[in-house]
């Protein structure tokens, strides 16, 4: 079929909740895809950082196609032998005492958001259902009901209330702000230290670090979402190990599937995990040894392949190689590692059309909201491959 039909199909079957570039892949391999006339690109998205290992690791085929011959789902009814080593290598790779397994990363947001609840009410003693988690404008955390609820982006809450109760939002980036709702009843604050969604918005230098001393002083959790800017994207494992923060919760989903089949986590310290009770939480599909097979295989990558220290290298080459670009469109250029996003002045005319353009040049990039085109390559990605890409991104910035 071709890619025009299999588009009119999807138009005619699927549900129109997003606006995809019309490119219909149907091979990957490594920071390259294809398209089904057989049109090469280059990713540029990663599938918004799931697939910091690249298209197909090899490895992870050859541990998939083991594992999916031996065992795939056991339900935490009973035991695997997958969780118990996933659990361990994590904790061994992270620094924290424990780990609970889910599927999406709104799963696992969900899941801390329970957890820091519970130990509010639990461990800090506030009153019952008065327990309040401090949240940022622009923050993306996914997209069930709840976490839809304390966004403040309108589109993602337009049509689907009522919300849950127990969210304050405040400015990003602003410590003021933040002090001034701190009060006996936070149980925690969730922040992304960059927030990918909100357009690669990177606070100030220092502000996580302050963030963590206001939750010391308050008695609340710092909660980190990295599922985004986790895993070696932002050049570090985390990128609240920029600030040298120690946060009572992480959590994780995306790149620790390394692309093949949903693993998200929360990892935390024990006082704090250590609220759940059997019974109070689960997932039918969580912690199953395919799941836990694939993120074993999905962190040794990159480890071996020292994916964090790479995209911490080539993010400054690249992100130098950028700043030498005409600047007629662009407004800002900013990013940690290869997390990079270039905002466009309000008179380009929208990211939007850039993407196109770009796609036509074979390379894959998606905008996120108006104005800022996000840079995201599979970490795998090799120098020449991010000159291939920098020629592209100038021919289209500078002559579009
Ligand atoms: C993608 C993302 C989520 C949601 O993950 P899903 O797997 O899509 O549910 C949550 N937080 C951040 C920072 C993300 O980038």
């Amino acid at each position: 079929m071709t890619g025009k039909e299999l588009i009119q199909i999807e138009d005619r079957y699927g549900a129109h909740n997003y606006h995809p570039l019309d490119i219909v892949i149907d091979r990957g391999e490594g920071v390259w895809v294809y398209d089904v006339e057989g049109k090469k690109y280059m990713d540029f998205l990663s599938a918004y950082s799931a697939l910091n290992q690249g298209h197909c690791h090899p490895r992870l085929v050859a541990r998939m196609k083991e594992q999916c011959e031996k065992l795939t789902l056991t339900s935490r009814a009973f035991r695997n032998d997958q969780l118990p080593l996933f659990c361990r290598e994590l904790c061994e790779l992270s620094g924290f005492d424990r780990v609970l397994p889910m599927n999406s990363g709104a799963e696992a947001v969900e899941t801390a958001v329970k957890a820091a609840r519970k130990w509010a009410y639990h461990i800090k003693g506030v009153k019952k259902n008065k327990a309040e988690i401090i949240v940022f404008t622009n923050n993306f955390h996914g997209r069930t009901t709840t976490i839809v609820g304390f966004s403040s982006e309108e589109q993602y809450k337009e049509g689907f209330g009522p919300f849950t109760p127990g969210f304050v939002i405040v400015p990003y980036g602003d410590i003021k702000a933040l002090k001034r709702v701190f009060n006996k009843n936070t149980a925690a604050v969730m922040i992304e230290p960059i927030q990918g969604e909100g357009g690669i918005l990177i606070p100030p230098e220092g502000y996580l670090k302050a963030v963590e001393t206001l939750c010391r002083g308050y008695n609340a959790l710092l909660v980190v979402d990295e599922i985004q800017s986790g895993l070696g994207r932002s050049g570090k494992l985390f990128a609240y190990e920029y600030e040298n923060v120690n946060p009572d919760m992480v959590i994780i989903g995306k790149a620790l599937s390394g692309g093949f089949y949903p693993v998200s986590a929360v990892l935390a310290r024990d006082e704090v995990l250590n609220v759940f009770k059997p019974g109070d939480h689960g997932s039918t599909f969580g912690g199953n040894p395919l799941a836990c097979a694939i993120a074993r295989e999905s962190l040794k990558i990159l480890v071996d392949e020292e994916l964090p220290l790479k995209s911490f290298e080539l993010g400054k080459y690249f992100k130098d190689k950028l700043d030498t670009i005409d600047k007629k469109y662009i407004k800002e250029i900013r990013g940690k590692g290869l997390f990079i996003g270039v905002e466009l002045e309000p008179e380009a005319g929208g990211a939007r059309r850039f993407c196109e353009a770009l796609a036509n040049e074979g390379l894959l990039c998606k905008e996120t909201h108006e104005n800022v085109i996000r840079f995201a390559p599979p970490l795998v990605i090799k120098k020449e491959e991010l000159d291939w890409a920098f020629e592209r991104v100038k021919k289209v910035l500078e002559t579009l």
